[in-house]
């Protein structure tokens, strides 16, 4: 494989792991975890990350279609399932027969999903979202108790179970923002009068990976997390150290070349050698991830140091600038890791582009194979893989 970015499952474990410790640390109330993995967790594998994070403690898993709920069944995985958005035309009936619980955050997405129910001659399990600020999925305040209404209605023909009720923070990664007090406050208040209309809540959740860190008041019965499990933050500054990054990207170098002074490397020829130098090809390009706007940055590592992007960033491929380093073809580079060997980070990817690591780790294009390290968890059942490159 001349591209790979590996997944180190057992990292992935060990960080849910090590945040169900600090959630339940000083021997307090058990908070459930619940591990986002939507868009193939983040771009590090659905299937693979579900696996890895219930082995580290967490309970639930969270996705935001239907789609990708019905996939983490077919794989085997009877865990519970959280469906994060509410979308017109998805398989809910498929999804109510599959156990799978379904968000709602109007009447009108509470009749869809009814109506799904009565189809499928089985109650669907029903997580109502309040919308306390972020102005995204949810109900507002004013159209909170009509969903609760409805809701009862629905259960009480046997249509809907309650299982959940929760919201989303806007600014959780702004520690200190007067939105974060904002939501709690307008979370307590939809849970009291959900409580008042006679609804038993199931389970009750607001924080994702940013709250999970720094507001401790928000983790109620569960936590929602994406980023922590996969080793990255939203936060100023990235994730804590003790969340370790679990996807690292490598290519081999597909060529490498010796050129004079003044050549003209790549499309446009911005860039030009200064001096005589060896020039290594990378095949990665912007349709694999690897964006335009990172020309010029000192991203690709190889033994141990850094070297920047030569040029324009084509399709499939870039150039970097070695200078009088002696590479061969076949090198390995590694564009971004946890930063153990000196390495860049997913973090400082996102950091250059003025970008989320979120948006890092989605991007890197499905073309681009994962493969998964054995671990403590035994060699990956997919592929077996080791992410030692083949011999020769
Ligand atoms: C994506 C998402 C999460 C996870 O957010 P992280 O910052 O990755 O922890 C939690 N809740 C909802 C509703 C989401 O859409």
């Amino acid at each position: 494989m001349d591209r790979q970015a590996t997944v180190d499952l057992g990292t992935v474990t060990a960080n849910v792991a090590a945040l169900h410790g600090q959630l339940t640390g000083d021997g307090n109330r058990e908070i459930q975890i619940m591990a986002v993995v939507k868009q193939d967790a983040y771009g590090h594998d659905a299937v693979m990350c579900a696996r890895a994070a219930l082995a580290g403690g967490a309970t639930w898993l969270g996705v935001a279609h239907v789609a990708e709920a019905l996939a983490l069944r077919q794989a085997g995985i009877d865990a519970p399932v959280l469906c994060l958005m509410a979308v017109p035309g998805e398989a809910h009936e498929e999804a109510i027969r599959a156990g799978v619980d379904l968000t709602a955050g109007s009447v009108a997405q509470l009749a869809t999903l009814v109506e799904a129910a009565r189809r499928a001659r089985r109650p669907a399990r029903l997580q109502l979202k309040a919308d306390t600020g972020l102005s995204r999925g949810g109900a507002t305040r004013a159209t909170w108790p009509d969903v609760l209404d409805a809701a009862l209605a629905a259960k009480a023909q046997g249509l809907a179970t309650i299982t959940g009720l929760w919201s989303h923070f806007a600014c959780a990664d702004m520690p200190g923002h007067p939105s974060i007090g904002a939501q709690l406050d307008g979370f307590h208040e939809a849970l009291a009068i959900a409580d008042k209309a006679g609804v038993s809540p199931g389970i009750r959740h607001l924080a994702n990976t940013a709250a999970a860190l720094t507001v401790p008041e928000s983790w109620f019965d569960l936590v929602r997390i994406g980023g922590a499990m996969y080793g990255l933050s939203t936060l100023p500054g990235g994730a804590p150290s003790w969340l370790r990054p679990a996807m690292t990207l490598r290519a081999r170098l597909a060529l490498v070349k010796r050129v004079p002074p003044g050549t003209g490397v790549s499309y446009g020829h911005h860039y030009v050698t200064g001096r005589e130098t060896t020039l290594g090809l990378v095949p990665l390009g912007y349709a694999d991830g690897v964006r335009r706007a990172l020309a010029g940055h000192r991203l690709v590592s190889l033994h141990g140091k850094r070297w920047p992007i030569a040029g324009t960033v084509c399709m499939d491929q870039f150039v970097v600038d070695f200078g009088d380093e002696p590479v061969a073809p076949g090198d390995e580079v590694i564009l971004f890791g946890p930063g153990d060997e000196g390495e860049p980070t997913a973090q400082e990817w996102g950091d250059a582009l003025g970008t989320i690591s979120y948006e890092i780790a989605t991007s890197i294009g499905p073309e681009v194979p994962r493969t998964f390290p054995a671990n403590d968890l035994g060699p990956s059942p997919q592929t077996g893989a080791s992410y030692e490159w083949p011999a020769g």
